[in-house]
C-alpha cells in the first residue's frame, strides 16, 4: 500500500515525502481512510507505531479547506514533550499547507503562548495550562472540528481526567473524536464512552513491546546492581542507552554513581525545571550524554529515535509500564534491545511479561554477578535450555547465546 492511495490532499506529499516515508505503518493503513470520511476512532496503539502520522494527515487534510487562523483541531496530551513532538510532526507534514499549529503546556511564559494561540489551527495542549487558557479566554474553542486524545492510558496515569472532562465540557458536541493509547484500562474505556461516538476500533498487534525490540533479563543480587549495569555499559559500547529508575532519588544518584565511572551522564526527573528538562533530553538526543537515567513519568512521550537500549536498573512496576518505557527503543523500523536487571522480588512481573509477550525471556548473566534465577518455572526453562547444551560462552565472560551488546 502507498500513500498516494489515501485520498489525502496533493500538498500533503510534500510532507509525507520530505519525512521520508515511503508506505504507511500499519495503523496509518487502517486509521487513515475511516477518519478521512469523518468517523470517531479509537486507536491501541503504542509509541513508535506511527500513530501520529496517523491521526495527523486526516487532520491537515480536514482543515486545509475552510477559514483559517481559528482553532479547529485539539490534541491532548499527557506531556510537554509529546506535545512538541506532535506540534513538529504536524509542521513537517503540513510544510506546504500554511497551516499553524502552537503548543500549550505550563512551565513557560503565558504571553507568547497566549500570541500564538490567536491564530493558530491546530493546538497540542496538555490539559491543565488549556483549562487555564480556557478559563482567561485567551482562546477560543467555539469552531473546534476535531479533538485528539493521545496516549489515553497516561493521561489518566497522570491524573488529567478531571481536567479533560472540564475542556470536554466546552468543546461543541459535533466534532470528530479520537483516542489513542497503548493500552486500554477501565478508566480509557470510560472516558471512550463519553467522548466520542459510535468510535471505529483499530488495534494494531496487542499491547505490548514493538517486534523490532529483544529484551533479556539479567538476574542480580541487589547490591550488586549498578556495578552490573556500570559493566554492562562498558561493554555494549551503546552510545544512547536510558536508563531506568523507579524513584527520582535513585535516578539522581545513579546518575551521579555512572558519572564517577566515566560515563556521559544525564538525569531526568520529575524535579528538573522545563528549561533543565529540555537540555537533558536536547543533551542526549545530540549525543552529548551518552546515557539517560529516567523515571517512567519523567521519560513518558519523549521520542529519539536513535535509542540502541532501554537498561531497566529497576523492574518496572508492571508489563504495561515495561511496554511504554522499550517504546523508547526499536522505535519505528530501527531494532533495540531492552535489558532488564532482576532481582528475587520481581518474579511476578517476570512471569506477567513472558505472558504478554506470549515467550520465554532470555537470561543473560554477567561472570562475578551470577544470581539464583528468578521463579520455579523460569530454573524449569533453564534446565530445558540447559540440557539441549546450547549455551557457548560467547567472549570470556558473557554466558548467552546472544551477545548483548
Ligand atoms: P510515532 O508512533 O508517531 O511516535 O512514530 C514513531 C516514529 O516513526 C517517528 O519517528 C515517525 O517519524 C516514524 N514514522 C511514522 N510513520 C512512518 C512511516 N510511514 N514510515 C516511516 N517512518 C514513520
Amino acid at each position: 500500500m502507498s500513500f498516494q492511495s489515501f485520498s489525502l490532499d496533493p500538498r500533503l506529499f510534500a510532507g509525507i515525502e520530505a519525512l521520508g516515508y515511503t508506505a504507511p505503518t500499519p495503523i496509518q493503513e487502517r486509521a487513515i481512510p475511516p477518519l478521512l470520511q469523518g468517523r470517531d476512532l479509537v486507536g491501541v496503539a503504542q509509541t513508535g507505531t506511527g500513530k501520529t502520522a496517523a491521526f495527523a494527515l486526516p487532520i491537515l487534510d480536514r482543515l486545509m479547506d475552510g477559514p483559517r487562523g481559528r482553532l479547529r483541531a485539539l490534541v491532548l496530551v499527557p506531556t510537554r514533550e509529546l506535545a512538541d513532538q506532535i506540534h513538529q510532526a504536524v509542521g513537517a507534514l503540513g510544510r506546504s499547507s500554511g497551516l499553524k499549529s502552537a503548543t500549550v503546556y505550563g512551565g513557560v511564559a503565558w504571553g507568547p503562548q497566549a500570541k500564538a494561540l490567536r491564530d493558530a489551527d491546530v493546538v497540542v495542549a496538555c490539559p491543565g495550562r488549556l483549562l487555564a487558557h480556557l478559563e482567561a479566554r485567551s482562546v477560543r474553542v467555539s469552531a473546534l472540528e476535531i479533538l485528539v486524545l493521545d496516549e489515553a492510558d497516561r493521561l489518566f496515569d497522570m491524573g488529567f481526567l478531571p481536567s479533560i472532562r472540564r475542556v470536554l465540557q466546552q468543546l461543541p458536541a459535533g466534532r470528530q473524536t479520537m483516542l489513542f493509547s497503548a493500552t486500554m484500562p477501565q478508566e480509557v474505556r470510560r472516558l471512550a464512552r463519553e467522548a466520542l461516538r459510535d468510535p471505529l476500533c483499530v488495534e494494531v498487534g496487542e499491547a505490548a513491546p514493538a517486534a523490532t525490540v529483544s529484551h533479556a533479563l539479567f538476574p542480580v543480587l541487589h547490591g550488586r546492581k549498578t556495578a552490573l549495569l556500570a559493566e554492562l555499559l562498558r561493554r555494549t559500547e551503546a552510545r544512547s542507552v536510558i536508563v531506568f529508575t523507579r524513584t527520582k532519588r535513585r535516578a539522581q544518584a545513579l546518575a551521579r554513581d555512572l558519572g564517577d565511572t566515566g560515563r556521559t551522564v544525564t538525569a531526568l526527573q520529575g524535579d528538573l525545571s522545563q528549561p533543565e528538562r529540555r537540555r537533558a533530553i536536547d543533551g542526549f538526543r545530540q549525543g552529548r550524554f551518552d546515557v539517560l537515567v529516567a523515571t517512567d513519568i519523567a521519560a513518558r512521550g519523549i521520542d529519539i529515535s536513535t535509542v540502541s537500549h532501554v537498561i531497566n536498573y529497576d523492574a518496572p512496576a508492571t508489563a504495561d509500564d515495561y511496554t511504554h518505557r522499550v517504546g523508547r527503543t526499536g522505535r519505528a523500523t530501527r531494532t533495540g534491545e531492552a535489558l532488564t536487571l532482576v532481582t528475587s522480588e520481581d518474579a511476578e512481573l517476570v512471569r506477567e511479561l513472558e505472558r504478554v509477550l506470549g515467550k520465554r525471556l532470555e537470561r543473560r548473566s554477567v561472570e562475578g554477578f551470577e544470581a539464583p534465577e528468578i521463579g520455579a518455572e523460569s530454573r524449569r526453562g533453564l534446565r530445558r535450555r540447559g540440557s539441549r547444551g546450547s549455551a557457548p560462552a560467547r567472549g570470556r565472560t558473557v554466558r548467552s547465546r546472544r551477545q548483548w551488546a
